[in-house]
């Protein structure tokens, strides 16, 4: 009797597990390692396209599993080379990632939920709660998608989990994907161009410091009091900048790897000159860099960006105290990547009036 696991897609699965699956099946061990090669180096995106696979063996594989799960729907771009790529899921669900280009760095965003829990106020993912965690299968497809999407002699360089959901809630998948994506086997992007950003989930920035991964790790910090950043991230309020700085801490610690801050300037909120005092006492000590972004305009909240003369004498602050400080361009708030904001607008967006591609 066939087992039917029809849900079961290529993508969310590890050499370690493909390859028991082939003998069991009645091939060598071998076939693991062409069909991962198939996904992850030329492509394929069907069992009938691995043309070194027994006819035989594709179509066995044909009707237990797939390669995919997921297909993409609409594509948004932008003079700037930022594309924006709505996923559409096998429960009917729509996720996004997006493709970013700075200069040779090319980069590929992915959320990690439908939907997320954590209700920032400065974020549309939130505005809806969580849905659910996605799949390995549905991460990794997100970035075989933006890589597909890459024009003739551009390479894939970095993975960002800044897309929609709080990585660190959905541990188990995200850490899976990250072994995926950093595998010789997988996608063969090297640790330190993968990065997790985070709010604040303490427990799992302890757990992540010890799994021998050593990815970048961002903290979405925003303030630097507790009463501010209870405003702006509502799970502050169980957390605290304290044992947050702590956790920050021990992950340099163990991994050696500097950690960054994100930093949303929003005006009259966080963006004063005593603020940035305050931050720079905050993280005084700590091996790390800043990311200030002026925050995105999103409808639904009424939180504005400072000027950029703001924006300036803010981060002149932070670097007169030794702090290393970039400013982030708004490259993708010309297609609303503000996490969640395309998938929000999906129906009402006005693709064609609004200049943009739609595939
Ligand atoms: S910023 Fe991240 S954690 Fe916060 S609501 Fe948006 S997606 Fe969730």
């Amino acid at each position: 009797m066939t087992i039917k696991t029809q849900n079961i897609s290529l993508t969310s699965l590890t050499l370690a597990e493909l390859e028991p699956i082939c003998v069991a099946m009645g091939e060598p061990v071998y076939r693991a390692k062409q069909m991962l090669s198939w996904v992850y180096e030329k492509g394929a995106t069907a069992f009938d396209q691995m043309s070194n696979l027994p006819k035989n063996f594709q179509r066995q594989c044909a009707e237990q599993y797939q390669v995919f799960q997921t297909s993409v729907g609409a594509i948004a771009q932008t003079a700037y080379g930022t594309e924006k790529v709505l996923v559409h899921l096998p429960d009917g669900n729509v996720i996004e990632c997006v493709l970013l280009r700075e200069g040779k760095r090319i980069t590929a965003c992915v959320s990690t939920q439908v939907g997320c829990a954590m209700a920032c106020r400065f974020c549309a993912s939130g505005i809806p709660g969580l849905e659910r965690n996605l799949t390995t299968g549905e991460i990794i497809e997100q970035v075989l998608h933006i890589k597909k999407h890459l024009l003739p002699g551009e390479r894939l360089t970095n993975v960002v989990f800044m897309g929609i959901g709080e990585p660190l809630a959905n541990y188990d998948n995200v850490v899976r994907s990250m072994r995926i994506i950093n595998a010789g086997w997988g996608l063969g992007i090297g640790a330190r161009h993968i990065t997790i950003s985070t709010v604040g989930v303490i427990e799992g920035i302890r757990r992540l410091a010890h799994e021998g991964l050593k990815v970048n790790l961002a903290i979405s910090l925003h303030a630097s009091d507790d009463v501010t950043r209870s405003k702006i991230i509502p799970l502050n309020k169980k957390i605290g900048i304290k044992s947050l700085i702590a956790a920050a801490r021990e992950y340099f610690e163990v991994t050696g790897r500097d950690v960054s801050f994100e930093y949303i300037l929003i005006d009259g909120v966080n963006a004063s000159k005593q603020d940035a005092e305050s931050l720079a006492q905050v993280l005084k000590g700590i091996q790390c860099n800043i990311n200030v972004l002026p925050v995105n305009p999103v409808e639904e909240f009424n939180w504005r960006p400072p000027s950029e003369g703001a924006i300036e004498i803010f981060c002149n602050i932070l670097e007169k105290h030794g702090l290393v400080v970039t400013i982030r361009k708004k490259k993708g708030s010309h297609i609303n990547a503000a996490c969640g904001q395309l998938r929000l607008q999906r129906g009402k967006f006005l693709w064609k009036s609004e200049g943009y591609f739609v595939k």
